[in-house]
């Protein structure tokens, strides 16, 4: 079947007794069990440690990306607090320089309390990376595109290079979504999700995961952490992340078709200095993004002359609503170095668009609009 058909299907619990359609949310914080904790047969024990939300919820993530295992968080820094806790040391790690500001800013206080040493690496040149991964390496954190400038690293050339030498993969994707681009099916050994963005879709729930290539040792210290830290989804969250992922595909053609044509749009504007998205053809990785996603994302950014022109662009949008986050139904701009943890990494003259659903002539009006 079709990845679409089985969406639609996956982590359904068949009720026998209603016979019901929908999956419905079980809030039971605690499980009836034997004498000696003996559980009832594919029973639980305590929500904290597993439930059937986000059972279900991580059955489906492991079909969405072809993996064999998936885990959820409260959100999507639950679960890289995990992936990083899941590391065994001493070692090197490397994260993208164009990264997720919380993911920078966790690896510099966590990892190097933890002893590890952080290489921040220019990940969207491949023979740079390749020339970085040895055998004191045991990670290499990739996002792809990236935040906030939808830079693309080449997943397959990097991830075999890397488990040639033992050194585990892990890739953000929360940008791409698992629609745009399957990094297990690529090498990678992990996949990460910020699920608050495009799987719950919406605007309204937080969560995070991460989905597996092999059950392994990682795996396991990784829900060891989830359990003892207390990250674990709650169900009503895991139950609307799963409503999201159902709809994901047919929501994604729409923010990618989208983007495209804002992208486009940007592209001519003569008072638009860059325009990031790797499916124009002058993007600098383009031709990885071609052969590496379908189709590219429903996140645009773009740098204008200076930061007050940037600022201008973002005071005078009446469609656009300036907020973070991305993903939701509704398109937002940000204007991301005012946003980010201290201290802030992103250019000054740069807003980030996150494409929403709206009809494109609408979005492209307004920005044109904005930008006169
Ligand atoms: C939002 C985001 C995160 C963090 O996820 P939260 O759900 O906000 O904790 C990580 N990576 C990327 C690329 C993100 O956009």
């Amino acid at each position: 079947m079709h990845r679409d058909t089985q969406l639609i299907h996956a982590g359904v619990r068949f009720d026998a007794q209603t016979g019901e359609v929908a999956d419905s949310i079980r809030l039971s914080t605690t499980y009836r069990h034997g004498p000696a904790a003996e559980r009832l047969p594919g029973g639980f024990e305590y929500q904290r440690e597993g439930h059937a939300n986000t059972q279900d919820l991580e059955q489906a993530l492991a079909v969405a990306e072809g993996g064999v295992a998936a885990i959820a968080f409260t959100s999507g820094m639950a679960a890289i607090a995990a992936a990083f806790a899941a590391l065994t040391g001493p070692g090197k790690v490397i994260v993208p320089r164009d990264v997720y500001n919380g993911t920078r800013i966790m690896a510099r206080e966590f990892l190097i309390e933890r002893g590890f040493s952080l290489v921040e690496a220019d990940c969207f040149n491949t023979d740079a990376t390749l020339a970085l991964l040895d055998a004191d390496t045991r990670l290499l954190w990739l996002e792809t595109p990236s935040n906030p400038r939808l830079m693309v690293s080449d997943i397959a050339a990097l991830c075999e290079r890397a488990r040639a030498l033992g050194i585990r993969t892990v890739v953000d994707n929360t940008f791409a979504s698992p629609v745009v681009q399957q990094p297990l099916k690529l090498g990678a050994d992990v996949v990460m999700h910020s699920l608050t963005k495009y799987v719950g879709g919406h605007s309204d729930v937080m969560g995070g995961a991460l989905v597996f290539a092999r059950q392994d040792e990682f795996a396991k210290r990784a829900e060891h952490h989830r359990h003892l830290h207390g990250a674990h989804l709650p169900p009503f969250n895991a139950w609307l992340c799963l409503r999201g992922l159902r709809t994901l595909h047919v929501r994604m053609a729409r923010h990618v078709e989208n983007a495209g044509k804002v992208a486009a749009f940007l592209a001519t504007h003569a008072k638009v200095a860059r325009v990031h998205y790797p499916g124009l053809a002058s993007h600098p990785q383009h031709a990885v993004a071609a052969r590496q996603m379908q189709g590219f994302g429903g996140m645009v950014s773009f740098e204008m002359a200076s930061r007050e022109q940037a600022l201008q662009v973002a005071s005078r949008v009446k469609l656009f609503i300036n907020a973070t986050s991305l993903g939701g139904v509704e398109s937002l701009i940000e204007h991301r170095e005012s946003t980010e943890l201290s201290p802030p990494k992103s250019p000054a003259e740069l807003l980030r668009l996150s494409i929403g659903l709206e009809h494109a002539d609408d979005l492209i009006a307004d920005l044109e609009q904005a930008l006169r």
